[in-house]
């Protein structure tokens, strides 16, 4: 084979995730990683998405590393180009870019009897005893299949691929979605665009958040007394956990959020037809709660306008709504969002036995603790099945799922065992216990279809608990819930 390499620990994906795991597990000793990643550059999520306006909704105090906080944020809720500096920073300063081999995109991976073989597209070879996938959840685009969208005769990108070559300035731009990109972005090309017609399929819930500029003093004091920048971290994280109350269906917090959502709304939409196509129709907190101090403007504005609907076609220069209204444009921008729960399921992996992945979850993907599966040693999912997160910043469940990781390493490493895999036991009971939590929730109760959901309408993305709790059961979680693997030899 050509090009054959061997490592410790390989992982693929240099974003939040993958580059966390190699940190830590270089704290533990573990000397020989390679981190494999299809583009140029660290970053994942923050290096793809350039589109005006992106920015986090996690404030960057918290939405950021433990091991490595940053007392000069300038904005509470800092912007993509800010954080993608920021964890170039890191990767430089951690000596992480040795480790990463650019342009080199998984292909796939299967375990040999002893460790796992895992090749790129460009057709290297990569033999690891331990294999991290941190491929990210968000990642690939999705873009309806519409009739006649080839047709469409000017510019035409997805959010996470901006075009920047185009210049939107007195252009007619039709914006499909209503999603999380699409309430950053639409505020910011409206500013120059000559008109904007944002189709909404179904309307999100969009609160105001506490967002503006983070005073030079206040940064020279969290540089100078370290504490007051923890402080302000701590109380993030307790203001976000106190979030997910709303998708318990807890009164309270449910009436509070919506109390926010409707005053925000009502403050800049005045029009009452247009405040009922604002309404959405399902329960808060059913799809992904955004947060914009500028969407509702946006939308009041004169050149911006709201079609209550999906779209039904696509003809050269028109879009065409499942309503029969048409607009034309000149730029088409697909605000659609990522493919989740099939990204996972597409991943050509074979472990023990040659049992595929793919086939393991034909019936819905689920890992034990949303990190590991039976059949498949020594492999570890980042942000897997189970671990997303609706209230709070997922960097904290990459943290404890890199913490349980490396603690399973050294578990291994003093006790003599080259391969595990969780116990089949382990792995039912957890499965079991998020189907029934989950089946109780707001995501599969609140009267709405997301990207949350699978197609038979479960919700294998998401975590039901706050993050507290995972924290808590990931620290408790050690090589006890899992079994040695016979290596051959
Ligand atoms: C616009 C946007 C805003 C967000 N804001 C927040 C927020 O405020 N708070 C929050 O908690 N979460 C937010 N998220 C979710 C965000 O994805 C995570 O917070 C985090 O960045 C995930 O890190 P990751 O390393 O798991 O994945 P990613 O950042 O997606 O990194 C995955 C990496 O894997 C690489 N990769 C993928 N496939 C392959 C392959 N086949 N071969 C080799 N390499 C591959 C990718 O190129 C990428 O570099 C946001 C997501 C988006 C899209």
């Amino acid at each position: 084979m050509p090009g054959q390499n061997t490592t410790d620990l390989l992982i693929v994906g240099a974003g939040f995730g993958g580059l966390i795991m190699a940190i830590e597990a270089r704290k533990r000793g573990i000397r020989d990683i390679v981190i494999l990643e299809k583009a140029d550059e660290v970053g994942g999520t923050w290096r793809e998405n350039t589109y005006p306006g992106v920015a986090c909704d996690v404030p960057s105090h918290l939405y950021s590393m433990a091991s490595h906080p940053n007392p000069d944020w300038t904005t509470a809720y800092a912007g993509g180009g800010e954080i993608q500096a920021y964890i170039q920073r890191v990767a430089q300063d951690e000596g992480l870019y040795d480790l990463c081999r650019f342009k080199r995109t998984f292909k796939s991976a299967k375990w040999d009897g002893a460790q796992w073989q895992i090749d790129t597209e460009g057709g290297e070879r990569w033999s690891a005893k331990v294999f991290v996938s941190a491929l990210g959840p968000l990642h690939v685009p999705q873009i309806p299949a519409l009739p006649g969208a080839d047709s469409f005769l000017g510019p035409c990108f997805h959010s996470a691929q901006w075009d920047h070559d185009v210049d939107l300035t007195g252009k007619r731009v039709a914006v499909v979605g209503s999603g999380a990109s699409v309430i950053q972005f639409v505020p910011e090309i409206a500013k120059t665009a000559g008109r904007v017609s944002v189709f909404q399929r179904s309307a999100p819930y969009v609160i105001p958040r506490p967002d503006g500029p983070i005073s030079p003093i206040w940064r020279t004091l969290y540089r100078a007394l370290p504490f007051t920048r923890q402080l302000r971290r701590q109380s993030i994280y307790h203001m976000m956990e106190m979030r997910h109350g709303v998708f318990m269906g807890k009164e309270k917090a449910v009436n509070f959020a919506m109390n926010l959502w409707r005053k925000g709304m009502e403050r800049s939409i005045t029009d009452p037809e247009m405040r009922n196509a604002l309404t959405p129709d399902y329960r808060i907190g059913c799809k992904r709660i955004l947060s914009s101090n500028a969407w509702y403007k946006a939308l009041a504005r004169d050149n911006v306008d709201l079609i209550p609907s999906g779209v039904a076609r696509i003809d050269r220069t028109r879009v065409i709504a499942a309503t029969g209204e048409s607009i034309e444009a000149d730029v088409l921008i697909w605000g659609t969002g990522f493919q989740v729960t099939d990204a996972l399921e597409r991943l050509d992996i074979t472990g023990d036995g040659g049992h595929s992945l793919a086939e393991t979850w034909k019936d819905g993907v689920s890992a034990h603790l949303g990190v590991s599966v039976a059949g498949f040693p020594n492999l570890f999912f980042l942000l897997g099945p189970n671990t997303g997160l609706g209230h709070n910043s997922v960097v904290l469940m990459i943290e404890a799922q890199v913490e349980h990781i490396c603690r399973l390493l050294d578990q291994m490493k003093q006790s003599g065992t080259a391969a595990i895999e969780p116990l089949e036991s382990a792995q039912a009971d957890f499965a079991g216990e998020m189907s029934d939590r989950l089946s109780e929730s707001v995501w599969q109760n609140g009267g709405c279809a997301s990207w949350y959901q699978d197609a038979s309408g479960h919700t294998p993305v998401l975590w039901p608990g706050t993050v507290g709790e995972y924290r808590k059961r990931m620290r408790a979680a050690g090589i006890e819930q899992y079994r040695p693997v016979e290596i051959e030899p």
